[in-house]
């Protein structure tokens, strides 16, 4: 596997790729990886020619410090798993060489940003999609592979792939778990034991959730994942929301007229956490 510190370095294998008319598959991590992480590069293994990962913590997704700070980071670890999995080039730059002038991406996200994760994290989209555009445009990737564990952030690229009309096929790879239920994070390493022993609740709860899907209205829904989270003393819910798969718009009664998606952000201690499970049709 060859590794990629500088732009470069990566225009240099690109540009390979390109002359000997090869596809390109994406992977955009932060790193930390896990399972969930290499499943989306399993899947680029498979359906491409040559497979590129980029580790970037990007400090303009970030609106808390801490956050940003305490990021897990463990390069040498990411890479070894990495080449296990057959990725051929990992880019890891640092952040001059992605953002080496001021400017921002101007995209029209038709109020994607603002809902959800964009209510309690102001800035985080705006920061996601320069960085993705950012990284498109050196990779040039035919396909790029995201998890449904961030199912706003994949609406949000879809919208810049469409606003900006980019030349790349979005992949979407679902949520890959713990043997608990545990939707797999990199920031669940931060957790200490006994927080991640009550972080099941989450998983736990939006199951159970979806079990009652057929029976129950939309705000019991709400009310019941809200409750199970609540009640428990390492976890602070932040938002339980359901959705329309397809566009995000908030249900407030059973006026959804596409599946629907329900989505929490929970905090276990001084670590955000997030989950989604589709509901079954009723
Ligand atoms: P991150 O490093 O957290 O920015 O994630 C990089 C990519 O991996 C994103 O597309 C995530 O949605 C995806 N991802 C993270 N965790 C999981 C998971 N448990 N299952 C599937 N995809 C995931």
């Amino acid at each position: 596997m060859i590794v990629c510190r500088t732009k470069e370095e990566l225009s240099n294998e690109v540009l390979n790729a390109k002359k000997q008319s090869k596809t390109i598959g994406f992977v955009p991590t932060m790193g930390a990886l896990h399972k969930g992480h290499l499943t989306l590069v399993q899947n680029s293994v498979e359906e491409n020619d040559i497979t590129i990962v980029s580790i970037f913590v990007n400090p303009r997704q970030f609106n808390q410090t801490e956050d940003f700070e305490k990021y897990p980071r463990n390069h040498q670890d990411d890479a070894n798993l990495l080449d296990e999995v057959k990725c051929d080039v990992v880019f890891i730059p640092i952040y001059n060489e992605v953002f080496n002038d001021e400017s921002k991406l101007n995209v029209d996200l038709k109020g994607l940003e603002n809902i959800l994760e964009g209510e309690h994290r102001p800035g985080h989209f705006q920061g996601v999609v320069d960085v993705v555009h950012r990284l498109f445009v050196l990779v040039k990737p035919n396909r790029a592979y995201f998890g449904t564990k961030d199912y706003q952030q994949l609406m949000i690229i879809n919208a810049m792939v469409k606003y900006c009309n980019v030349d790349v096929q979005i992949v979407e790879c679902p949520i890959v778990r713990e043997v608990d239920g545990m939707a797999m994070s990199s920031r669940n390493k931060r957790l200490s034991k006994i927080e991640r022993e009550n972080a099941v609740v989450i998983s736990k709860a939006i199951f159970e959730a979806n079990n009652l899907n057929e029976n129950s209205t939309i705000s019991y829904l709400k009310k019941f994942v809200w409750d199970k989270l609540n009640v428990n003393k390492y976890l602070t819910p932040e938002y339980v929301e359901i959705c329309e798969q397809k566009t995000l718009k908030l249900c407030t009664a059973d006026d959804c007229v596409d599946n629907k998606i329900l989505l929490v952000a929970v905090w276990c201690g001084k670590v955000r956490l997030i989950d989604n499970i589709l509901l079954n049709s009723k």
